[in-house]
Parts: structure tokens; sequence; C-alpha cells
């Protein structure tokens, strides 16, 4: 899957936006991206029942493009999550 032609992180309401090509705008909630984290750790924390308590005004600190997908940092420390586009897309 190609990567989206914008990827934007909008501090002020808290939501990341990604222009997929053909102009389609999808936008996902900081909070709602730091619960899908899919590092091994959240992956097995959620299969277990435990999925991560996730602070509702959580914000993006860093973004780290990896070629397949985009590893994103957030602001209670969690950094290893690698979301790949087609993953992303599919989160609503
Ligand atoms: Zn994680």
């Amino acid at each position: 899957m190609n990567a989206p032609e914008h990827v934007t992180v909008h501090a002020a309401t808290g939501r990341l936006s990604l222009t997929w090509n053909g102009g389609h705008t999808q936008w996902i909630d900081n909070a709602t991206l730091r619960e899908h984290c899919p590092c091994s750790t959240c992956r097995r924390l959620a299969h277990a029942g435990h999925a991560a308590r996730v602070e509702p005004h959580v914000a993006i600190v860093d973004m780290q493009p990896m070629g397949y997908g985009v590893q994103i940092g957030f602001s209670d420390g969690h950094a290893q999550g690698i979301y790949p586009w087609e993953y992303l897309a599919a989160i609503t």
C-alpha cells in the first residue's frame, strides 16, 4: 500500500489526518491511535483483556517514517508502535 500524500499532526484538536491518493482525508483521534497501538506489548495486553489505559488528551510527540508505515511516539512515553499504512487506513 502506498504512503498517504500527507500525514499531518493537528496538535490543537488532538488528531492526525491522512490524505490518501485520490484526495480522501481520514481523521483519527490521538487516543484512538494510542488504543490501537500495534506493538507486541500492546497486542499481548489487549489479547489478555488488559488494554492500556489511554489518557484522553494523549498527544503525538514524534513520528518516524518507516517506509511501509510510521512509528508514532506519544506523550505518555510510549513509542514502540509501528503503524503500517493499511492498518491506519482501517482504523475508523
Ligand atoms: Zn504499544
